[in-house]
């Protein structure tokens, strides 16, 4: 459920902050459709409100009109101003969700394995390799990303909302999945969960009976929203413990951490929460989505990727924003998403070259857009799959016609008779 405090308390942040009226009620209607949550760090630390609300952290953080289609706006804005009630908003915004596209990639479909007779909720199956584990204590962050497809998850509608009871059922699935080497927890944001939960969540896979499951990852973005979980929290330490004994079990512990622009490296406690975990032996790497209005500037990138190695953290992905309800709003499109990354990457030594891109996780696969080629005296994309469904397929190479404006895989078109997914 939309909370009214949250809404109050966004609003009294923003208005605090000196944002004007005409703002505050942009944010009352787009608040009362799409989940939105900061914290004090992300208030406090991270936005610079000089700058708002071009600020990138800001855009990233709080409402702004455009999230949502403009007929969706205007209807939403028409009942604020006319005061109906509580009751009336919420069903107004339960009909925008539907219609939002909650799930893309058809993710609840596809990818949810059955074990035994029923689907293992909150289990995500697509790469023979990975197994994706949402554990149902993980399903917020300690901040919300604006264009998070994750939306569905934080807004409390029990048929779109994917989650993991307990570990016990993944635990005997993994047991008959020999050929999963990797479980990533993700969420929401598992590093929400205190360390204890946590525990009980990775310990039963650091059996013998399990030890094909040799890498244990952390999606994460508590890096850039709460730093703290990693330093000072009362359990930071019980954390550090852990990634410990995965370490000293022989298996490697990833933090897959979200950063999305330099800003969030620039924090003393970061820094420190980086260096504590990567004393634990746990590597972290980086990756994020390409954002408009965010951090669509190759030089955000560079700046990042470079304070990434020499942090220690390996720049892993950039990924495609995917088609979400703010889509338009946020969305980048291909061939200008392949300049910033191919301009970030021609300013950066080869250590910072380790991320990959731009990628976009479609239905069939990780497809990396891989450059545009002319062919006669056609301009073409190449793409490439880099992770599959049919494992056969990874690394398997395809054409496009190029277009500028195509966001997603679907806008392309196959060219020169090529293969596709
Ligand atoms: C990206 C992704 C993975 C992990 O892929 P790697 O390339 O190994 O990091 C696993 N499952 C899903 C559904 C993914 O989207
Ligand atoms: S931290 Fe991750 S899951 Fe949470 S809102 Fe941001 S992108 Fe979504």
């Amino acid at each position: 459920m939309l909370k009214a405090f949250a809404h109050q308390r966004l609003e009294r942040l923003a208005r605090d902050r000196g944002m004007p009226e005409e703002y505050l009620h942009e944010l009352r209607v787009v608040s009362s459709v799409l989940p939105f949550k900061v914290n004090e760090y992300v208030v406090d630390e991270l936005i610079d409100w000089s700058a708002a609300p071009d600020d990138p952290i800001f855009r990233l953080t709080f409402p702004h009109r455009d999230m949502l289609p403009p007929d969706v706006y205007d209807g939403m804005a028409a009942l604020h101003r006319t005061a109906a009630s509580p009751e009336v908003i919420r069903k107004a915004a339960r009909e925008v969700h539907a219609r939002l596209n909650p799930n893309p990639g058809a993710q609840l479909e596809a990818n949810v394995p059955h074990h035994g007779e029923h689907p293992l909720d909150g289990v995500q199956h697509k790469y023979a390799e990975t197994v994706l584990v949402f554990p149902a204590q993980g399903q917020t962050c300690h901040s919300y990303c604006g264009y998070c497809f994750r939306w569905s998850q934080f807004v409390g509608n029990a048929d779109i909302r994917q989650a993991a009871p307990d570990v016990g059922r993944v635990v005997s699935y993994l047991a008959r999945h020999q050929e999963v080497t990797d479980v990533l927890f993700t969420g929401g944001d598992p590093m929400i969960m205190s360390s204890a939960v946590l525990d009980r969540w990775v310990a039963p896979l650091l059996t013998p009976d399990l030890d094909h499951i040799r890498t244990i990852r952390f999606g994460t973005k508590a890096l850039s929203y709460w730093p703290h979980r990693f330093t000072t929290d009362r359990d930071a330490d019980d954390l550090l413990r852990l990634f410990e004994r995965i370490v000293a079990d022989g298996r490697h512990a990833a933090v897959m951490a979200h950063f999305s622009h330099p800003r969030e490296l620039g924090n003393p406690a970061v820094r420190k929460a980086i260096r504590r975990i990567r004393d634990t032996g746990a590597v972290i790497r980086a990756q994020a989505p390409l954002i408009a209005h965010v951090n669509d500037r190759a030089e955000d990138w560079a700046v990042m990727w470079q304070r990434l190695v020499e942090l220690g953290v390996m720049p892993y992905y950039m990924f495609v924003e995917r088609d979400t309800g703010a889509r338009s709003y946020f969305s980048v499109p291909l061939t200008r998403a392949l300049e910033i990354y191919t301009d970030a990457l021609r300013s950066v030594s080869g250590l910072a070259r380790t991320a990959r891109g731009p990628v976009m996780s479609a239905a069939p696969g990780k497809v990396l857009v891989d450059g545009v080629v002319t062919v006669g005296d056609e301009e073409l994309f190449s793409l490439r799959m880099l992770q599959a469904r049919d494992a056969r397929l990874v690394g398997r190479q395809f054409f496009a016609h190029h277009d500028p404006h195509a966001e997603w895989l679907d806008d392309l078109r196959p060219a020169l008779g090529s293969w596709w997914p």
